[in-house]
């Protein structure tokens, strides 16, 4: 009998790491067949890629220091670009607007004098933000199709509470100056961005991770609160005295017996998003120009595309460079084919003039069931239903599927801490 935590995440090591400090021993079970969840990586033909873009934000210089492993951490600055209708502008798009048509650039900068002057409380949905943030055209052609791509979903349908500071409002000076010449500044929520020097972005769990007990290939099918009991698909039964989670709330909820209908209507509630990683290998070591950039063009499938040889060379074998593109869908949409998905963008990307076919030399698409948890306007209350429910029969919800929170990996980590 022990303390057994669900999943093998940042959440999960993280909670197991603070419990061995204090010198109290679990054991994590983890359905895939190595550690890291999201944080992890993947190899192919000596391409590294990570699932998803990763980057480490930690503000505080304890968790830097902690997820820096022994080989050290790049510090990249947040150089990321924007594709749209075939021009690069830099990042913030609306601040950049200098490579623009005058014409365009005229509708933008109209709109964005003419915008709605909202108080806050007025506005209950992220299109209204987006209109009274940036103005009726611009918000209609970037963030608007990028909402569409990202989430899934119209913007309308989504609430505001989330957006925080992971979204610039320019001046109109810096909108006026960015519109009259290049280049203004680039702006990201996040001044430094760190990326471990060797090893994929999992490396930054390497000190945590050491003397951890993580059975993999362990996915967990039923819990038994009454007898404290965990099934996994394998057959096998596990016991235990504290039972820590983080599993996805709608998934642990199918795990239980007894749920009642309420819970079970809550969780069936939630909406997110699940995604494709298409990972792309090059035999060129200059295809990747940008460290990531965000494509506005709704005929192409990826929102977002990264490169991981420009986080770190490490990542790919010597002369070669590597792409890795994000295509999301709102979890209730159907999932086009990946081989359709894969052959549309490959057409596309190199539409753009990114790569030739025969530049390539690694291909794949994988599938991620969760990726961003849904701002839809019921989510605070259907959450809060999910989670009194799961406390009820002693199980502790953590991590970003488990408190079903938009967690970046450092607030994800300090989650596991709050299990001490
Ligand atoms: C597209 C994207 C980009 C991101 N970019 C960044 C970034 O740049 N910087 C940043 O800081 N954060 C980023 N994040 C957020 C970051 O990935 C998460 O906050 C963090 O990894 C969540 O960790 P977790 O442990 O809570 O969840 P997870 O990593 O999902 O861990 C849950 C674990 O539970 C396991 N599991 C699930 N079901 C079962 C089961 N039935 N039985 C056993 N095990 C199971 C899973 O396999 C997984 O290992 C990004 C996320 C996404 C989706």
């Amino acid at each position: 009998m022990s303390t057994l935590i669900l999943g093998s995440g940042i959440a999960g090591i993280s909670a197991a790491y603070h419990l061995k400090k204090q010198g109290r021993p679990s054991v994590i079970l983890e359905k895939d067949n190595d550690w890291g969840g999201l944080c992890s990586s993947f190899c192919l033909n000596g391409f590294r890629f990570d699932r998803f873009v990763h980057f480490s934000f930690a503000p505080d210089g304890d968790t830097q220091q902690l997820f820096c492993p022994a080989a050290g951490m790049y510090e990249h600055a947040p150089a990321c670009s924007n594709y749209y209708h075939g021009t690069w502008l830099k990042h913030p798009a609306q601040n950049n607007l200098f490579p623009l048509s005058a014409a365009e650039k005229f509708k933008i900068i109209a709109g964005f004098v003419c915008r709605p002057r909202l108080a806050p409380e007025k506005i209950s949905d992220y299109a209204t933000w987006l209109r009274a943030q940036y103005g009726r055209y611009f918000a209609e052609h970037f963030p608007f199709v990028y909402t569409r791509k990202y989430w899934g979903l119209p913007a309308q349908d989504l609430e505001t509470k989330w957006v925080g500071v992971r979204m610039n409002t320019p001046s109109l000076k810096q909108v006026l100056q960015g519109a009259l010449k290049e280049p203004t500044k680039n702006f990201y929520y996040t001044s430094v961005m760190r990326y471990p020097k060797k090893g994929g972005f999992r490396a930054i769990l390497n000190k945590c991770r050491e003397g951890l007990t993580i059975a993999c290939n362990k996915e967990v099918i039923a819990i038994e609160p009454a007898n404290k009991t965990v099934t996994c698909k394998d057959g096998t039964q596990t016991s235990y005295t504290r039972l820590i989670s983080t599993l996805p709330l709608p998934e642990i909820v199918n795990m239980l017996p007894n749920v009642p209908p309420d819970v079970r209507q809550a969780a069936g509630q939630l909406r997110w998003t699940c995604g494709y990683q298409i990972s792309l290998g090059f035999n060129r070591p200059d295809v990747a120009k940008h460290l990531w950039f965000y494509i506005y063009d709704e005929d192409i499938p990826p929102a977002r595309i990264y490169s991981p040889n420009l986080k770190s060379p490490d990542n790919v074998p010597p002369g070669c460079s590597s792409l890795q593109a994000e295509v999301f869908f709102d979890c209730r949409t159907p999932i086009p084919p990946a081989q359709e998905v894969l052959a549309k963008t490959l057409t596309k990307l190199q539409a753009i003039g990114l790569f030739t076919d025969k530049d390539i030399v690694v291909q794949d698409i994988r599938f991620e069931k969760y990726a961003n948890i849904t701002f839809v306007p019921d989510i605070y209350k259907n959450r809060q239903i999910v989670r009194d429910y799961l406390a009820a029969q002693g199980i502790e919800s953590i991590g970003r599927f488990g408190r079903w929170e938009y967690f970046w990996t450092h607030q994800a980590f300090s989650d596991g801490k709050t299990v001490i």
